[in-house]
């Protein structure tokens, strides 16, 4: 059986990191956020963590040799043997080359998570996230039970230094510039799936798992 690889494609803030948890809990995947692993090394300060500060915190992408690196060692992992959930991984066509040569016969499907910039810029004012846990609230959508407290492990809540509004501004800029052509390339390969993320996380969870292939079925073509 084909390993199952699922890459959520998006703006910023559409909504791919919410959705790749729940996806990859019903089908027994991991989830691997390149923006997470980035932000873990940062907590420990690594040599890859300081490297990519500067370029997180301006909105900026990181440079794609560091990413791929990472990226590469990360699904090597045995965990990722059977599969795995992509959120914010490619951003841009190189990755997705490199990538694609690095998956050789495995092929991934690619779904992209369809919201409108002012969508993403309103998402983005009240979005808080957990200090200790990394679990993602909103003022307005998914507000904390307590002001400042995570639901989920009660550590503080704060605004993420990307997501204030000029840097939002600056990754909708980067992402049409570098990220979006990826929606061509998968869609010529093949390999897209595209859906409204403008919906409730329900009705768009609802939508991923009816456009993706059944859990079993290797049926996408490759790259
Ligand atoms: P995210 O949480 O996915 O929005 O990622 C946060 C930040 O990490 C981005 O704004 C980039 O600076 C960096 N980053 C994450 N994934 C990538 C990637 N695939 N390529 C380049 N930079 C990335």
């Amino acid at each position: 059986m084909q390993p199952s690889v699922i890459i959520l494609l998006g703006a910023p803030g559409a909504g791919k990191g919410t959705q790749a948890v729940r996806l990859a809990a019903a089908r027994g995947l991991p989830h691997v956020s390149t923006g997470d692993l980035f932000r873990e090394n940062l907590k420990q300060e690594t040599a890859l963590g300081k490297q990519a500060k500067g370029y997180m915190d301006s909105g900026k992408l990181v440079p794609d040799e560091l990413v791929l690196d990472m990226l590469f060692a990360r699904v090597a992992r045995p965990d990722c043997a059977h599969g795995y959930v992509l959120d914010g991984f490619p951003r841009t066509l190189p990755q997705a080359e490199a990538f694609a040569r690095r998956l050789g016969r495995i092929a991934p499907v690619a779904v992209n998570i369809v919201v409108r910039d002012a969508t993403i810029v309103e998402r983005a004012a009240g979005r808080l996230t957990c200090k200790a846990c990394g679990n993602v609230q909103h003022l307005r959508h998914a507000p904390p039970r307590v002001a400042g407290k995570c639901d989920r492990c009660a550590g503080e809540l704060v605004q993420r230094a990307d997501d204030a509004p000029h840097v939002v501004t600056e990754r909708l800029r980067v992402y049409h510039e570098q990220t979006a052509p990826l929606v061509g390339y998968y869609a010529r390969a093949g390999a897209l799936r595209e859906l409204d993320g403008e919906q409730s996380p329900d009705a768009v969870f609802h939508a991923l798992t009816s456009v993706l292939p059944p859990q079993e079925a290797g049926i996408t073509p490759r790259l």
